[in-house]
């Protein structure tokens, strides 16, 4: 099958091409209409169809591959490793809904679930999708402030969580970080349920906190029905990452979210059922919640969930993975690699990497240095993914599923099926042609697997997605130029330009060109206030060898830009530090660069990674640039 037609009957036909798509799932009642799109920007997909995620991943399962792995949860942070089976999977969940049950969870109510990356968080996920709760897991790194914020959004009954978790080595005990919040919140939950690892002593409020082993042991037999969804009722809400703001409560629905990620299992990552698939994302991210869980699961795929640094206990560790399961596609982020980068390569070379076809990096801009190191390391397609927590699936992509097209560096490939792309000038409003930048939009009506909506708050919805142009177009302003083949490259966020004496710099181009010195690790760039020229471009790099000079480093990274970017881009500044201010999924946050190079409080700052990041900002504004003045 060519990639073209594939796309383009999606398109042209497209209640056609879902109603087929739609057969790999298991319908309790068949979908009664596609597609009701009288209300836009609100669509409808498989209106009238009754499923459930839990079914389609668990006991769909059970009669042909009851005795294969669903899950498996390796931890470097606690030495273990845990294998379930489809069957062994399916009694846990039963146990663990049974006990939410006890605690009158039922159809509808919320459950924030706040877990590290563990099988015990997928089972509670699952859990929940079997009763018709609406999970919101919220990332385990996440402090008490924001747990509330998400508390007090999704106003849950039960609050799921760890008894700790631990990151490097050193344990963070969750409770005490959940009293904390639900101190704060304004609807805090009924219950607490807390799933000891034996990593920290718990208190427990009489009447609120309840241990869960005691309610396994009491419900270890218990066979809780599927609750049957209508295919548009809400599965979960997830927020996104909070890079530019306030993070945006996404609204899941059931059906076209497992339609969705049926059809990407087998054409984007080219995995079937009995195969190995292996995300290194957390289960608090989207990645966490389509390609830990719910995408390998409901291709009846093994899934392995991976707690600990990709560098401990040494840079081989994910290759030790995919050697002993037999991983066939992996997934990784950009961020997550450049750690590897600053390894020695032979680490990837020790291990038998036979089975594995690919590696899938998304999140955030691959950079061609990042792109050029992992490819050549590892002897594999390296393929770049474009998407965001709101439309839950991969919007640009390459689908060696379908057919096999060519990577070009620095795009993340071509559209997925159903994803109308255009590319907008963001002035007038009009179509920009091939080889011009603009702002990606999705024509609606979104394709199944998108948010439904902004959790309890359609006006958001509406005012984030749908308002920025003539058009009622959807779009999380990110610039892109397509190319004559259809390939679009993405060149970082609206709100990340500079403008230079009138010039439009993208912070991102700036990026590349700094990174692409060989001694450069990692760089943000972002425009500060010039009396003259309106904004100048400021470069903070990390180095791949801690102990480089710093100062000669910082020069070559001026003239490196200069002569691929032109005067007009040459930073005014360049600051080497120990380690950049991401967000907890690894994006770069600009904008509290911005902030303290303005000399302005840098705001909500509740997303940051790593304080000690920003703390090294601040040191080296203080002490001076490296080069420039
Ligand atoms: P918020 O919407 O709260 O500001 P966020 O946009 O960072 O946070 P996510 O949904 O985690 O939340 O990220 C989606 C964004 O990440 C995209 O809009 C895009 O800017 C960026 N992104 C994702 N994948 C890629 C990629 N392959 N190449 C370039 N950018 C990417
Ligand atoms: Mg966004």
């Amino acid at each position: 099958m060519q990639y073209e037609d594939f796309y383009r009957r999606s398109i042209e036909s497209p209640e056609e091409f879902w109603a087929e798509q739609a057969q790999a799932i298991h319908w309790h009642v068949p979908p009664q209409e596609i597609l009701d799109y009288s209300n836009p920007p609100f669509r409808k997909w498989f209106v009238g169809g009754q499923t459930n995620l839990c079914y389609n991943a668990v006991d769909r399962h059970l009669e042909e591959r009851g005795d294969q792995l669903a899950l498996v949860g390796w931890s470097t942070e606690t030495d273990s490793v845990r294998e379930l089976t489809f069957r062994e999977l399916h009694r846990e969940v039963n146990t663990f809904a049974a006990a939410l049950c006890s605690l009158g969870v039922g159809k509808g109510d919320r459950v924030v679930i706040y877990m590290p990356h563990t099988v015990d968080a997928a089972i509670a996920m699952l859990a929940c999708a079997r009763i018709g709760a609406v999970h919101s897991v919220v990332f385990g790194g996440f402090a008490a402030h924001n747990l509330a914020l998400r508390i007090d959004d999704a106003q849950p009954k039960v609050l799921v969580c760890a008894d700790a978790g631990s990151r490097g080595g050193k344990v963070i005990p969750f409770k005490p970080l959940v009293d904390e919040a639900l101190a704060r919140a304004q609807h805090p939950p009924v219950h607490v349920l807390v799933v000891s690892r034996d990593l920290a002593e718990v208190s427990l409020q009489p009447g609120r906190d309840l241990v869960y082993a005691p309610l396994r042991e009491i419900h270890a037999d218990a066979e809780v029905p599927v609750e049957w969804l209508e295919s548009n009722e809400p599965s979960y809400i997830l927020y996104t990452s909070g890079t530019t703001g306030k993070p945006k409560g996404v609204q899941r629905d059931v059906g076209g979210y497992a339609v969705a990620l049926a059809l990407s299992m087998w054409s984007i990552y080219d995995v079937r059922a009995g195969q190995v698939m292996f995300s290194t994302s957390d289960i608090g991210w989207v990645v966490g919640h389509s390609y830990n869980v719910y995408g390998p699961l409901i291709a009846g795929a093994t899934s392995i969930l991976y707690e600990g640094l990709p560098t401990s206990p040494d840079p081989g560790i994910w290759w030790k993975i995919c050697e002993r399961y037999g991983v066939r596609t992996m997934f990784s982020s950009p961020t997550a690699v450049r750690v590897l980068k600053k390894q020695d390569p032979e680490w990837l070379r020790r291990h038998d990497l036979s089975k594995l076809q690919y590696l899938f990096l998304a999140g955030e801009p691959l950079d061609e240095p990042t792109a050029d190191w992992i490819t050549s390391a590892l002897g594999k397609p390296v393929i770049d993914n474009y998407w965001q927590t709101e439309t839950g699936w991969p919007v640009l992509t390459l689908m060696p599923g379908v057919e096999l097209k060519q990577v070009k560096l620095g795009s993340p490939g071509l559209p997925s099926p159903g994803y109308r792309l255009r590319v907008i000038d963001e002035t007038t409003g009009e179509d920009v042609g091939p080889g011009q930048k603009g702002v990606l939009a999705i024509q609606p009506p979104l394709p199944p697997g998108c948010l439904t909506t902004v959790w309890g708050n359609d006006d958001r919805f509406i005012a984030s997605y749908f308002s920025h142009f003539r058009e009622q177009l959807y779009s999380s302003l990110d610039w892109a130029i397509r190319d004559e083949d259809g390939y679009t490259f993405i060149l970082g966020r609206t709100d990340d330009v500079i403008n230079v004496a009138g010039h439009r710099l993208g912070t991102r181009e700036i990026e590349e060109s700094v990174s692409s010195h060989p001694a450069v690790a990692e760089a943000a760039v972002i425009g500060v206030h010039d009396e003259i020229k309106g904004q100048v471009p400021v470069v903070f790099a990390t180095l791949r060898q801690a102990d480089g000079d710093a100062a000669e480093t910082a020069c070559q990274m001026m003239r490196t830009v200069t002569e691929q970017l032109g005067a007009v881009a040459r930073p005014s500044r360049v600051y080497v530090v120990g380690a950049l201010p991401k967000t907890r999924s690894g994006k770069l946050l600009r904008r509290s660069l911005q902030a303290l190079a303005e000399h302005r409080d840098p705001g909500d700052l509740s997303t940051l990674d790593d304080p000690n990041a920003l703390e090294e900002v601040k040191r080296a504004l203080e002490r001076g640039a490296d080069a420039g003045n």
